[in-house]
């Protein structure tokens, strides 16, 4: 390649060693049926856009006023990304630099927290994220976490508890938000919570993004003080983090980023994410948002009908978890048992749970990925189906290999990536 590595064509991968490794993924993600609640087929225009030359440009900073030249351009992308995001969320400002949604949440707790002050979070056995205060993350290493359960019966957020807790704990952030809860999450009452106690109060809408843009799930932004959401879960863009507020905090949220915690922001994957805000205020993703929300439905109502046990006895959103308790079996164990049969999913911990992180009591299934692929309701009777025989029949070889050439058939059914070559 030399030094003329820039005039190459794109015809033709050169690293042909990494061109047979993506291709196997591509035929991977084609081939399978993805119910991993935070993965999704983002499109070909987003894919087109992280690949671009963006990827090039140093712009640390902030649209009109960065630390490098040659920003004007990119500056353009940058605004362009803000404006549709606004738009979207209906919000007065936003930081679309955040590289991750963990990233989005350090940078927030770095704009209103100092070290050892209390935050409230959701337990992360109950469906909290290891960014809102595990032991081994930034948050549980610098600050005081106290955490808020789920009712034990319910299995739904006690919000009498939350406010008990609230008021006992005197925390300076609660968050609101969570990476395996299957119902609404009510920010008005987290807002009364965080008012009667003068806590700030952030969301973590990094599952549920795509369903607030799509009309599916109620609002945070103008509730809560900061809204953070990543941009490759339901939202089905690149993989990004975001920070909306109100424009009061801008000066305080866009420092925190940077230079608090990121240097030069991508400008690849923020063109990407403004080409999802593009895609998401299009009427059509309206009708996505809502179509997965109805397929999460029905495959949990199918296979609560087959007998397992659903937490929380439902599902208002993209995802649900089922306890595998009464099936004497573990989340571990049904989560390679579906993955021989083309089934990827992953083993969850659910409300109380007495097994660690590793083996675990359930599985977390979600439909952001089959619903863009164009599956609806009666796929998800099919998949419900493979799902409750795989269980059941996990030591019977050729019940499993008749389920695996099912699960080719369905996929094949519904291709993704059709036109996709790795040159
Ligand atoms: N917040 C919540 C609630 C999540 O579920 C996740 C990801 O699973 C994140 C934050 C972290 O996002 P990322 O993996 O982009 O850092």
């Amino acid at each position: 390649m030399g030094t003329k590595h820039g005039n190459h064509t794109l015809d033709q991968y050169i690293d042909t060693e990494m061109k047979k490794i993506i291709t196997k993924e591509l035929e991977r993600q084609k081939n399978q049926i993805i119910l991993i609640a935070s993965e999704n087929f983002t499109s070909q225009e987003v894919i087109r856009t992280m690949g671009s030359i963006l990827t090039n440009k140093y712009a640390e900073g902030y649209p009109g006023d960065r630390y490098y030249e040659g920003c004007n351009i990119v500056d353009e992308v940058e605004d362009l990304a803000i404006r549709r995001c606004n738009e979207l969320f209906n919000s007065n400002y936003s930081n679309v630099q955040p590289h991750s949604g963990v990233q989005a949440n350090t940078a927030v707790f770095l704009s209103v927290l100092n070290c050892n002050d209390r935050i409230l979070s959701m337990n992360l056995r109950d469906g909290g994220h290891l960014s809102h205060g595990h032991k081994q993350n930034l948050t549980g290493r610098y600050f005081d976490i106290y955490t808020y359960s789920v009712d034990p019966e319910t299995e739904i957020i006690d919000y009498e508890n939350v406010r008990k807790l609230a008021k006992i704990s005197k925390p300076k952030l609660i968050i609101a938000g969570a990476s395996s809860y299957s119902r609404i999450i009510d920010y008005k009452k987290f807002r009364e919570i965080a008012d009667e106690v003068g806590a700030f109060l952030m969301a973590d809408i990094a599952h549920v993004a795509g369903l607030i843009a799509g009309g599916q799930h109620p609002t945070s932004i103008g509730i809560a003080d900061f809204t953070t959401a990543t941009t490759h879960k339901t939202f089905r863009g690149p993989r990004g983090g975001l920070i909306i507020a109100d424009k009061k905090y801008s000066s305080l949220i866009n420092k925190s980023v940077f230079p608090g915690t990121q240097g030069g922001p991508f400008m690849h994957i923020i063109a990407a994410k403004a080409v999802a805000f593009k895609e998401a205020l299009q009427p059509a993703f309206k009708v996505y948002a809502k179509k997965i929300v109805e397929n999460s439905k029905a495959l949990c109502d199918c296979l609560k009908y087959d007998g397992f046990r659903i937490v929380s006895g439902g599902t208002d959103n993209h995802l649900f978890l089922i306890d595998l308790t009464n099936k004497n079996v573990t989340g571990y164990e049904v989560s390679e048992t579906l993955a021989s049969v083309g089934i990827i999913l992953n083993k969850n911990v659910i409300p109380y749970d007495n097994l660690n992180p590793n083996i675990t009591s359930g599985i977390r299934i979600g439909t952001p990925a089959v619903t863009t692929q164009g599956m609806g309701v009666g796929e998800m009777h099919k998949i419900g189906e493979y799902i409750s025989y795989t269980i059941k029949n996990r030591d019977n070889k050729a019940g499993l290999n008749d389920i695996a050439q099912k699960v080719k058939k369905l996929v094949n059914d519904f291709p993704v990536y059709s036109n996709m070559t790795i040159p």
